[in-house]
């Protein structure tokens, strides 16, 4: 269903807030904005309409070794160094604060660059700036261990910052992701050098305004707007970099870790998904209706833990697809500034065609096409809107089975009892995350305990936390963001011994 309302927007009162230097909006670099060293640019388009929006400072590989100079010296010989866990957690709270004052500036800057509903943004906004708030918490906590060693020592640990970090984000939570991998770095201690997708790199230009006007030190958090062939594989090669981390696609962190081998770097890779929505028939029917469609469809399925394959009983298969696809037609596909919206357009035309791609090849394989499958028209022709899409009768083998579509597609797999039910959900190379539903409580656990992913759910699909870990098995990444353990892993860890006894060792002889 199309959303009635195309809203008229104001794209110079949203983007009234970002810096522009000659008519371009910049980098931000060693604490100054900056226009690309050899002129380049590229033009932002609106999701929902293809209208440009805005024209950005595209980063050469030479901009992009500026910034990792500028965060060098920041963290070798600039003042982070010395900076207090205490006062960079005030600091992060202050980024908090700003972002809450400023919500409404970035809903609509991510509404606007990314297409998705106004009632999203405003989630990841808020998110955000409990992300940050979260760690400028932690910052201050305790992070070491003593050991009782064999007298006259005294050992223990202290985690240290672990230096310059690379960071390479997607476009699907544009300021989300940025936060994910800003807030830990900062709160331990590093320095960073961001690269917001191509596609979306306005919430964090914004975001950067904000470090500006808060005054961090000169190079302690830089932001490099390009591609990733250039500034991404910049970073991720630069024997000057101590640490990347990435949240992109598999074939990307792929090529993201071969580059980090230049001077071994440590890495942290959040990366695709294929997750599997297991619904027994014993679940409660309208929750688990709710929940699948939730799922696959919030953000139009543009997310790494999507729900995107639903795993269902045979028992209920046919009451279950029979409600599911009278729900799925009745979502308001349209305009994320639409108050109605409910779903919102694909990326970029050349994303979209890569899901249509995907339903002619699921159509090609054999699979039966419930509803959907087709591009929307009318009012919402000039955005990249696709219709939410359903395949039955499936087979494990198909391609829109096993591959991450990443739009509007949901494939159902049905299966008889827990051991199948468990066997399919399994049968991925990936493992970001995945559901169960039932009433039975041991039942879902046994399943879940089965389940080879790193995010898992009980009754409900998507809800995460920035207290608990987010990362994948397999080939769905390395490592965990948030929580303590994203904190961890932005720190080295280092072993202090102290001798209590102050003698010589007396190992040698000759004295
Ligand atoms: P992508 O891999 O194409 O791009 C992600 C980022 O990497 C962008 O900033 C891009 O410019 C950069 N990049 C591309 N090629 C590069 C290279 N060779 N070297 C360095 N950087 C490079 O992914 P996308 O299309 O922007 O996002 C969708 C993908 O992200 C999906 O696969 C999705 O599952 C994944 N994702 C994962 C998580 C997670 O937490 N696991 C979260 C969000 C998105």
């Amino acid at each position: 269903m199309q959303s009635e309302q195309t809203q008229s927007v104001n794209t110079e009162e949203i983007l009234r807030h970002l810096p522009r230097l000659d008519g371009v909006i910049p980098m931000y670099v060693g604490g100054a904005w900056c226009l690309a060293t050899d002129g380049g640019t590229r033009e932002l388009f609106n999701p929902s309409n293809g209208r440009k929006i805005a024209t950005i400072a595209e980063a050469s590989v030479a901009d992009a070794d500026a910034a990792i100079a500028a965060a060098r010296r920041a963290f070798d010989e600039g003042p982070w160094a010395r900076t207090s866990a205490a006062d960079r957690a005030a600091l992060l709270f202050k980024v908090a604060d700003a972002i809450d004052a400023h919500r409404d500036e970035f809903m609509r800057i991510d509404t606007l660059n990314n297409g998705k509903p106004l009632r999203e943004t405003e989630y990841d906004a808020v998110d955000a700036a409990n992300c940050f708030r979260y760690y400028a918490g932690l910052a201050t906590k305790p992070h070491g261990q003593t050991f009782d060693v064999p007298a006259p020592s005294q050992t223990f640990t202290v985690r240290e910052p672990i230096g310059v970090c690379g960071q390479i984000v997607p476009w699907n939570y544009p300021l989300l992701m940025a936060t994910w991998k800003l807030a830990p770095a900062l709160a331990a201690g590093n320095v960073c050098i961001l690269k917001p997708s191509e596609l979306t790199p306005l919430s964090t230009i914004r975001l950067a305004a904000i470090f500006d006007e808060l005054e961090f030190p000169p190079g302690v958090v830089n932001i490099v707007t390009g591609t990733g062939a250039t500034a991404g594989h910049a970073l991720a090669a630069s024997m000057l970099v101590d640490k990347i981390a990435f949240t992109g696609g598999t074939k990307t962190g792929r090529s993201i870790m071969q580059a980090a081998t230049s001077n071994l770097k440590k890495i942290s890779l959040e990366l695709g998904g294929k997750s599997p929505n297991v619904v027994f028939a014993d679940a409660d029917f309208d929750t688990a209706v709710d929940y699948a469609l939730f799922g696959i469809y919030a953000n139009a399925g543009q997310v790494c833990s999507a729900g995107s394959r639903l795993v269902i009983e045979r028992s209920l298969h046919d009451r279950f697809l029979d409600r599911l696809v009278e729900r799925a037609k009745t979502i308001r596909v349209g305009d994320g500034f639409d108050p109605q919206t409910e779903m919102g357009p694909i990326i970029s035309p050349v994303h979209r065609e890569r899901v249509e791609g995907y339903i002619e090849t699921g159509v090609r394989e054999g699979a039966a096409l419930l509803c959907g499958g087709e591009r929307l028209g009318g009012a919402l022709a000039e955005g990249n809107f696709i219709a939410p899409t359903i395949f039955d009768h499936t087979s494990p083998e198909m391609r829109i089975v096993q591959e991450e579509i990443f739009g509007p597609v949901l494939v159902v797999q049905t299966f008889d009892g827990e051991a199948e039910a468990i066997a399919i959900a399994n049968d991925t190379v990936y493992g970001l995350a995945g559901a169960v539903f039932t009433q039975d409580i041991a039942k879902a656990h046994r399943v879940i305990r089965k389940m080879r992913a790193g995010i898992t759910w009980i009754n409900t699909y998507h809800p995460t936390y920035n207290e608990a870990p987010w990362g994948g098995y397999k080939q769905s990444g390395i490592g965990r963001e948030l929580g303590t353990y994203g904190y961890d892993a932005y720190t080295e860890v280092k072993q202090i011994n102290v001798n209590l006894d102050v003698e010589p060792s007396g190992w040698f002889s000759g004295r």
